[in-house]
């Protein structure tokens, strides 16, 4: 049986691409900031919004990492939130009140949906010990005022960054970080085009990584990883090519019942996935080479671009990008033949965003599966409904599948 790209190791044992794979996915969750770990040796510093100015936070000498939620319920949370708050937002509240959070410099929030604009509210009473970077992030993201406002925000917040950290972050170790998170970002990139040729569980990780590991350590093991070919597991022939959406990163269970189901992730729109990593702040390619930030050689004005340039989360609007014609796109671009629609229960942003996108889906006869995830794993529905979906497709049985 096939298992994947072949190469000879100097033991004379075969080194599979499965492999490599496999060490290239240990490597990264040794080097993961472990937000239990006492003492915070890489001075991570949490976030949980899509909108993320981590290179502000980097520069000032901190290791942004997305606190993913778990399904461990320690019962903190509930006590301070209505029952309808999505589980992402109160596994974050329910870990810092279990004091799993105590090691981190800050907690960092850009407004976006309610919930994290409720927990903006709790946070400063609930976990003081922890300071909380809270900015604001315009809901409208296109023209001159967003801009501006965005600009004096991230203004605001580059100084209670040095407040709290008591270091200064100069326009220069600004620029450096830019560099570090553009190699990141163009080698996400590079790790989507292989996207289908890996088994999703492992896509999953080595994507999951990109939020969790030191940049610099992230960026040296994926440029190792992607320097040779990939040759997808034979467990992936026939798979059925999929996009995914949904809050953060959806949930490893999905991705295990992806793999389960033979199915290849063509692509997704996650708002931590492909749109979080798909725009470079312009033309910072080399730290050595800093005079062309921008016209303005401004990297505070490179990031405020940047961030209003994203496709937009469904919390946000911007009429000149449209959501809907973007999954379109990538659809057709990646050949894909279905979407699953991966929400976290109670997520309202979501919610809506699903009705519109399954009617653009409607129009182009684009099979669609919505799931509902929620704290604790519901693997085996997942699977069955995901398998159900995957053959749907294969058998030709979904009624407005596309030829
Ligand atoms: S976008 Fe949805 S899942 Fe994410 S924090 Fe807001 S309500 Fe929760």
């Amino acid at each position: 049986m096939r298992s994947g790209g072949r190469s000879g190791s100097r033991s004379g044992r075969i080194v599979t691409g499965t492999d490599r794979i496999q060490v290239a996915r240990h490597r990264l969750e040794d080097a993961a900031c472990e937000l239990r770990q006492t003492g915070n040796p890489h001075r991570a510093l949490g976030f949980l919004t899509a909108y993320a100015p981590e290179e502000l936070f980097h520069a000032a000498g901190l290791n942004p990492v997305f606190v993913f939620h778990t399904p461990e319920d320690h019962g903190r949370a509930r006590a301070h939130l209505p029952s309808f708050v999505c589980w992402v937002v109160a596994s974050a509240l329910d870990q810092a009140l279990a004091g799993q959070l105590d090691g981190l410099t800050g907690f960092a929030l850009g407004k976006s949906c309610d919930a994290t604009q409720g927990l903006a509210d709790l946070w400063p009473r609930c976990v003081p010990h922890i300071p909380l970077f809270h900015f604001g992030m315009p809901t409208r993201l296109d023209g001159a005022a967003a801009r501006a406002y965005l600009l004096a925000e991230l203004t605001s917040l580059r100084r209670r960054i040095q407040d709290v950290t008591g270091r200064p972050v100069s326009d220069d170790d600004l620029r450096g970080s830019i560099a570090t998170y553009n190699q990141t970002r163009a080698l996400v990139r590079e790790l989507y085009t292989h996207a289908d040729e890996l088994s999703p569980t492992s896509f999953y990780a080595l994507l999951r990584a990109a939020h969790r590991t030191p940049k610099a350590i992230y960026n040296q093991h994926l440029a190792q990883l992607l320097a040779q070919p990939f040759v997808p597991p034979t467990s992936l022939d026939n798979g059925v090519r999929i996009v995914l959406l949904g809050p953060a990163l959806g949930d490893p269970a999905l991705f295990d019942a992806l793999d389960q189901a033979g199915a290849r992730v063509a692509g997704d729109l996650f708002d931590l996935g492909e749109r979080y990593f798909a725009l470079d702040v312009s033309d910072v390619s080399d730290a050595s080479d800093v005079s062309d930030v921008n016209e303005d050689g401004d990297p505070l004005a490179s990031l405020a671009d940047r961030l209003l340039a994203l496709t937009p989360t469904p919390s946000k609007h911007d009429p000149t990008r449209r959501r809907s014609a973007h999954l379109l796109s990538l659809i057709q671009e990646r050949k894909a033949a279905g979407v699953i629609f991966a929400r976290q229960k109670y997520c309202e942003p979501h919610g809506f965003d699903r009705v519109r996108m399954g009617r653009a889906l409607d129009q182009v006869e684009i099979p669609y599966l919505s799931l509902e995830l929620e704290q604790a794993s519901q693997a085996g529905q997942l699977s069955t409904r995901v398998e159900a979906f995957c053959e749907m497709i294969r058998e030709n049985l979904c009624p407005s599948i596309r030829a």
